[in-house]
């Protein structure tokens, strides 16, 4: 099996404005496995404050020998790699999304059917509204109006003021995330007390990754909203560390390796009576689609990624009826649309 991979920045429609900071592009580096004459894709998303980088994803996989590896043997694979480094997840999760792509299309599956999962529709999709002006707020609420529910990113000293605002613009329900913005409990409580007359469905990351477990506990008794993690949580061995502290996960390939141990904390969460959210980072449709084969098993889904960026090198998915349609097309249904490979490579 031959590896190659290209880096590739995906320039995003709006800048990218969070309470952390702000961005108009997200570095990936997108990869391809090739057996047979078929193609697996696969992609590394780095937002810079996971710690990865270009460099970095390059670096892990140039040291990477596929020549004999097997897709009979994905999970020693999966293994073997994982035990490398302890960090690396998106470089991890590139090779984890293409292996499953290649291995279902070699026995002419979508990887849904790999994994054991025969749903065919994925929960209401979420779509993402960033920090703005009211002008451009307005404008993205108008951009959202394929989706029938709308992600909110909070986490600024006028969270209310925006929510009142957009409040008067539209009544699809939100998703809240505070990006860990709320600072401090009394004034996490006071938000969410507010939020909760909003049609608000859950808040995420209302406060920062290093608060003490006693206040998110005291959080989660006294919200009057679903609290869920994102940014507190990465992988499996997190889970256990933080169920009594949240009602719900985020679960981001780029954060859990990839499709084989997201689909493990799926059923994990559901085994805690946790809620389960799979997001993303800013991805194209080749991530996309690929985290869309384990959604069916979600509560929530957010996978927005390749309708805010503007060089998608895959089709861009269908929306119908506010849900991602699942694609027929055997692995996990990314169509390249352009060839991004370097010549030598092909
Ligand atoms: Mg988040």
């Amino acid at each position: 099996m031959k590896l190659q991979f290209v880096p590739y920045h995906l320039q995003l429609k709006h800048p990218f404005r969070l309470a952390t900071g702000s961005r108009t592009s997200t570095p990936t580096v997108q990869v391809r496995l090739v057996e047979n004459g078929i193609f697996g894709y696969g992609e590394a998303s780095m937002p810079p404050y996971l710690g990865e980088s270009l460099d970095s994803v390059s670096q892990f996989l140039s040291g990477i020998d596929s020549s004999d590896w097997n897709l009979d043997n994905l999970s020693q694979i999966l293994e073997s790699l994982d035990s490398i480094s302890d960090h690396d997840n998106a470089a991890k999760a590139s090779i984890d999304i293409a292996l499953h792509d290649l291995k279902a299309k070699s026995q002419a599956i979508t990887t849904r059917e790999l994994l054991g999962i025969h749903a065919s529709e994925t929960p209401i999709t979420a779509f993402t509204i960033g920090m703005g002006s009211k002008d451009e707020l307005r404008v993205k609420v108008q951009e959202a109006a394929h989706f029938h529910q709308l992600k909110i990113k909070l986490g600024g000293p006028d969270d209310k003021e925006k929510i009142t605002f957009l409040r008067s613009l539209t009544d699809k329900p939100f998703i809240l995330d505070a990006n860990q913005g709320w600072l401090d409990e009394k004034t996490a409580l006071n938000y969410l007390d507010f939020m909760s007359t909003k049609n608000v469905l859950l808040v995420e990351q209302p406060l920062p990754v290093n608060t003490p477990p006693e206040i998110w506990k005291r959080l989660k008794e006294k919200s009057s909203l679903p609290i869920f993690a994102d940014e507190s949580i990465k992988r499996l061995s997190d889970l256990h560390q933080i169920e009594e502290l949240f009602h719900g996960v985020n679960i981001k390939l780029m954060k859990s390796t990839g499709l084989s141990e997201a689909l493990k904390m799926l059923q994990l969460c559901k085994n805690l009576g946790l809620g389960t959210m799979i997001g993303c980072m800013t991805e194209s449709s080749c991530a996309i689609l690929a985290a869309a084969q384990i959604a069916p098993l979600a509560d929530f889904i957010d996978l927005d990624g390749p309708f805010l960026i503007t060089n998608n090198p895959f089709e861009t998915p269908t929306v119908i009826d506010g849900k991602l349609q699942l694609k027929k097309e055997h692995g996990n249904g990314a169509i390249p649309i352009e060839n991004i490979y370097p010549l030598e490579n092909q």
